[in-house]
């Protein structure tokens, strides 16, 4: 029996209760929005109740209610506290890691990763801060960005998952560091003077120039292999 239910609102059927729906494949679907593009299929309860925590909504429907299963907003899910504990997020990403290995190219794989490791780094919480300016961002303005290439870690470093990766904002942090616009040196964030620059990027990236990174002194190695790759 799932503990995430949703109660109706209004027509017919008012006051009953949608459940997660389980999908012809056996999948239950964690999304943000109406669009099969944001949908993350998940193979149980507990890989959506960790979704649910961390700010998605889910695929709801009641089987004696003869509607299409609707997209509810993860603030409408109500979370029954369960008497076992959820499966570990360590566990539960270690067996996620090993799955996209296998097949690198497979797009859900690597969004499903991407969204428990974020769910990771969050630890239950739907707001983060982000490490390069300090900022703080809605869950689905953050990324959980990996400090040394993903490709280029070997298998305990990609299961580092505390230090290995980090939260960045969507608001440029991600791809400023991505792209090597910028690097960390000492714990703080410098300008990569290789790269071309306009006077918006300029503007933008002097606004971080200098600020410490918060995870430092765990993650050292992995932003010195980024330093020296860029
Ligand atoms: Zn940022």
């Amino acid at each position: 029996m799932s503990n995430l239910r949703a109660t109706i609102k209004r027509g017919e059927h008012k006051g009953k209760y949608l459940y997660p729906h389980k999908h012809k494949d056996n999948m239950y679907v964690a999304t943000t929005s109406r669009f099969e593009e944001d949908y993350i299929r998940v193979n149980n309860l507990d890989e959506l109740e960790a979704l649910v925590k961390s700010g998605y909504g889910a695929r709801m429907s009641n089987k004696d209610i003869d509607n299409a299963p609707s997209y509810i907003v993860h603030r409408n899910i109500e979370i029954i506290p369960k008497k076992k504990g959820i499966k570990d997020s360590q566990d539960r990403l270690n067996s996620l890691t090993d799955e996209v290995d296998l097949d690198k190219d497979s797009v859900s794989k690597n969004r499903k990763e991407q969204a428990f490791l974020r769910e990771y780094l969050l630890e239950g919480k739907e707001i983060g801060t982000c490490v390069i300016c300090s900022n703080e961002f809605p869950f689905d303005m953050l990324v959980a960005a990996h400090i040394k290439k993903r490709s280029k870690c070997n298998n305990k470093e990609r299961k580092d998952f505390k230090n290995i990766a980090a939260l960045m904002c969507k608001a440029g942090c991600d791809d400023l560091y991505e792209k090597n616009y910028i690097f960390v040196k000492e714990g703080k964030v410098e300008l990569n003077s290789k790269k071309t620059l306009t006077p918006k990027m300029n503007k933008i990236i002097s606004e971080i120039i200098g600020n410490k990174v918060l995870n430092w002194n765990t993650s050292k190695k992995y932003y010195e292999w980024h330093k020296s790759n860029k």
